[in-house]
């Protein structure tokens, strides 16, 4: 039987490159999306996974798509949004979205995937931070709270559910090519570069490939670790 993922935010860039891996290594993905229905699609069939309509701020949807995908050996908390701008200008309820997204989505997928995990004694969970939640941004400040936030939930719920077998880990990537970052200019991009040790920007497989070990038997005794994956940028 091959184990079963659920990757939330699968349709964006780095979501996709998890289920790629995950399924490369022989799992039945379950593609979560929010607007991206057709990317999700597309990729489903490309992998042999299934799409799944998941907007993680919606009760209902987490319910359909735990009817949908039963019981998960794995589950993949990658949903997030992001919002540059000051602190005191960013209207409330854009800050309120992203902590709705990016740590309340991720606990509520994970409060009803973990139940059945706890069941059967055995599962992993693995939350994507952010360097950000783990040093702060300016300019980023609801958003670096939220991932920060995740940070603080992997820890807890790992000590928590421990006892039952099941490991929560967190990747923290640095800065990754992706859509979300697709607003930075060639200048600003270079500038960012320069701050990376290694030279480069992170690609998303470098994400997945970090997903794909915290997930695999040889990461079976690390649990409520954060693996950060940014080039040296934050050490
Ligand atoms: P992305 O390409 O913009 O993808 C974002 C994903 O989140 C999309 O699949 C999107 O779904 C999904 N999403 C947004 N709102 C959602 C909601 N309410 N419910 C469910 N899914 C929702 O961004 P990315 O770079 O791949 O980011 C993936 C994760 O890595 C995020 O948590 C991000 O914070 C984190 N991260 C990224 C970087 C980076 O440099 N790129 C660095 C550190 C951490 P739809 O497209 O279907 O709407």
């Amino acid at each position: 039987m091959p184990r079963t993922a659920l990757v939330t935010g699968g349709s964006g860039g780095i979501g996709a490159a998890i289920c790629r891996r995950l399924a490369a290594d022989g799992c039945l993905v379950y593609v979560g999306y929010f607007s991206s229905q057709a990317k999700a699609e597309a990729l489903a069939t490309e992998i042999g996974g299934k799409a799944v309509k998941l907007d993680v701020t919606s009760p209902a949807d987490i319910e359909k798509a735990a009817e949908l995908c039963g019981a998960v050996d794995i589950l993949v908390n990658n949903a997030g949004v992001s919002e540059i701008g000051l602190f005191d200008s960013l209207p409330a309820d854009r800050c309120r979205r992203i902590t709705e997204v990016n740590l309340v989505g991720a606990m509520s997928c994970a409060r009803t995937f973990v139940k059945p995990m706890i069941a059967r004694k055995s599962g992993c969970i693995v939350n994507i931070s952010s360097m950000w939640g783990q040093v702060g941004a300016s300019c980023e400040v609801d958003y670096s709270a939220s991932k920060a936030g995740l940070i603080g939930f992997t820890k807890a719920l790992a000590k928590e559910v421990a006892p039952s077998g099941i490991r929560v880990n967190c990747v923290s990537p640095g800065f990754i090519m992706t859509e979300m970052n697709s607003h930075f200019s060639a200048d600003d991009l270079e500038l960012i570069r320069e701050d990376i040790p290694l030279g480069i920007f992170g690609e998303p497989r470098h994400v997945a490939d970090a997903v794909a070990f915290l997930i695999s038997p040889q990461a079976e005794y690390i649990t409520g670790q954060i693996l950060a994956v940014n080039g040296g940028m934050v050490i």
